[in-house]
């Protein structure tokens, strides 16, 4: 049996928006029977406007040093409990600053000897889609609708994936976050999904389905069936991620993920590996390990 998650890991020690210290994260998923647990802290924002609410008293310099302290912390716990757990150690993307993202995140990538990184989209245009619903309305209106801003944002993450080649793609369509559960898109932003899913396949990258929507009252597992579907069929590989912010969430909710899995036509997902990279598990053997 293998259970593992590779989006999460996040940690009140080093993320402002988090909780617990990341030694009883890791803890929390040996007890909750991961054999492989991916950790993805958010990399650090270059410029004042981009901070994350909350992350003032740092700024920038402070977050950079809160990164750093996170890659040493993480590796350090990937030794120490390698005979409970796999960890995979890396970070969570973002296309900020707007102008020379690309370069930030190659750059960070290669500062340190990271496993593996997830690809995000958290903004359009340097402003927060995931932050509030009055936020995400108002941008909304200035771009000129709802559906102008999901056109922009799987446009976005297209780019992202292209240029960036993340190994996992993170919460897909995190830009219906506040629509109503029973949301769909529509025909024309569906062949710009189309575009993204081309892209990810083309790139090799894995969709994480992470149970973050559905945990927190988003509505289902991202992405939306109808996109995992088309991911099914397009042969793009898929796996889990938890996207945990602390003990109380890791793992919570994963169940759902791997049912969405299998009810889009799945057999299969994958997780990493540090000796191996991607091996693939059938369904029946994803599970988590009785201790
Ligand atoms: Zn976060
Ligand atoms: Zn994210």
């Amino acid at each position: 049996m293998v259970w593992f998650s590779y989006h999460g890991g996040h940690s009140g020690e080093f993320c402002a928006h988090a909780k617990s210290a990341l030694d009883e994260v890791v803890d929390a998923a040996i007890q909750r029977g991961f054999t492989h647990y991916g950790l993805s802290e958010h990399c650090p924002r270059y410029r004042a406007e981009d901070l994350y609410p909350g992350e003032e008293n740092l700024g920038v310099d402070g977050l950079a040093a809160a990164f750093d302290a996170y890659a040493t912390r993480a590796f350090a716990l990937r030794d120490a409990r390698a005979g409970q757990i796999e960890l995979l150690v890396g970070f969570e993307t973002e296309t900020l600053p707007p102008d020379g993202w690309l370069e930030r995140m190659t750059g960070l990538r290669a500062a340190y000897p990271f496993d593996y990184i997830v690809g995000s989209v958290h903004d359009i245009c340097g402003r927060w889609i995931d932050y509030s619903p009055a936020d995400t309305t108002g941008l909304a209106a200035d771009l000129g609708g709802p559906e102008a801003l999901q056109l922009a944002y799987f446009s976005a993450v297209t780019t992202m994936v292209a240029t960036l080649q993340p190994d996992v793609i993170a919460h897909l369509d995190l830009i219906r976050k506040y629509e109503p559960a029973d949301f769909g898109f529509s025909a024309r932003v569906e062949r710009v999904i189309e575009t993204t899913l081309e892209a990810i396949h083309a790139s090799g990258g894995v969709i994480e389905v992470n149970c973050a929507a559905f945990r927190n009252g988003y509505g289902p597992v991202y992405p939306l069936p109808q996109v995992l579907e088309r991911a099914q069929a397009m042969g793009i590989r898929v796996t889990l991620g938890d996207d945990s912010h602390g003990v109380e969430t890791v793992g919570v909710g994963l169940e759902q993920s791997l049912a969405a899995i299998s009810a889009a036509g799945y057999k299969s997902a994958v997780y990493l590996t540090r000796a191996d990279g991607w091996r693939e598990a059938p369904l029946e053997t994803i599970a988590p390990r009785r201790l």
